[in-house]
């Protein structure tokens, strides 16, 4: 692999598998990585015994996926203790240099703009979102085949939503012989179905469509699927949201109706861990080159 970190300390504090595969991509590039929170063995990513140390002569701070908690907790799948992200530990980054999270909520956003550093969010970017399509289709699949007594091939299935996730899910479905019907507002997103050989319908159709369908994913960030629509659904149905909460199905509506309803978060986190890391490593190298070139 490439050095073309060389020369750069990165410090990634807390975080999961992702994360430590992450170190390790970038030390594989020649980034000195320093960690905390990580079950990483050195000397290169080094494990560091706590957050203070690991920033010591840091180009670049990665934060974990989720970023903090309400509490300012950093997310760490491995840590005992939860180290709270402070502007104090912020301070050890010399002013502009970069802060990498999935998603930052609005109290990282103030203490990392108060320490002058400058802020990515990774699961924003249209780069990682088409990316993490393919785990997140393939997490989705692998759900249905664990929760449904009938094979893929065959069922009748509705995708809501052709964006990222969407289009690359009801493709990933209709390669697996589901007959699939994507259901879409957006007359190209129909028509980008259609000239794959989907079925596309838009969302006045989705009452009748409910009723034909044994498996139903949603991946719309609003509320799609009410309890006028969900009336219609059977209880064989499986329906699964994929959207980020809160999500587009009216959970307690299908608690009250009796349906098979479940909200599916963060898969390429858990289905496909390694490739979620290498996913963030490359784009992150990416913005480091960047960053380095300037
Ligand atoms: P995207 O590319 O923006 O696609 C969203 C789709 O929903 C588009 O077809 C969009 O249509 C449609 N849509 C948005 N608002 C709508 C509304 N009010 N009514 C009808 N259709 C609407 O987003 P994405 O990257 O596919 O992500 C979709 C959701 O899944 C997000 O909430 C994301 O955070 C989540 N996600 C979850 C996982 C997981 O592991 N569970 C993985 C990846 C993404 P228009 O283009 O017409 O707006």
């Amino acid at each position: 692999m490439q050095p073309l970190l060389k020369g750069m300390t990165v410090a990634v504090l807390g975080g999961d598998a992702r994360e430590t595969v992450l170190a390790a991509a970038l030390a594989a590039r020649g980034a000195a990585v320093r960690t905390a929170g990580l079950p990483v063995a050195g000397p290169n990513p080094q494990p560091c015994p706590d957050a203070d140390e690991a920033l010591k002569g840091a180009h670049a701070l990665i934060l974990p996926v989720p970023g903090i908690n309400e509490r300012g907790e950093l997310y760490s799948a491995y840590l005992q203790q939860p180290v709270v992200l402070t502007e104090e530990l912020l301070a050890a980054l010399p002013a502009g240099r970069p802060v990498f999270v999935g998603v930052a909520r609005p109290h990282l956003k103030d203490m990392v703009r108060r320490a002058g550093l400058k802020l990515f969010e990774l699961m924003g970017m249209d780069e990682v979102a088409v990316l993490n399509a393919v785990p997140s289709a393939e997490g989705a699949v692998q759900l249905a085949m664990e929760k449904l007594p009938v094979t893929i091939r065959g069922t009748r299935t509705l995708v809501l939503g052709y964006g990222r996730t969407g289009s690359v899910l009801a493709r990933t479905l209709q390669a697996l012989g589901a007959v699939v019907t994507v259901v879409a507002r957006s007359p190209v997103q129909r028509a980008q179905a259609f000239t794959c050989g989907l079925d596309a319908a838009d969302f006045a159709a989705l009452p009748a469509l409910v009723r034909e369908a044994l498996l139903i994913y949603n991946t719309v960030p609003a509320p799609v699927l009410d309890e006028a629509v969900l009336r219609h659904a059977s209880k064989e149905a499986l329906i699964i949201d994929l959207a980020s909460a809160p999500g587009g199905i009216d959970s307690a509506a299908a608690r009250r109706l009796g349906l098979q309803a479940m909200s599916a978060p963060g898969l390429p986190g858990k289905v496909a861990p390694k490739t979620a890391g290498e996913i963030l490593a490359g784009v992150i190298t990416r913005l480091l080159t960047e960053q380095l070139m300037r």
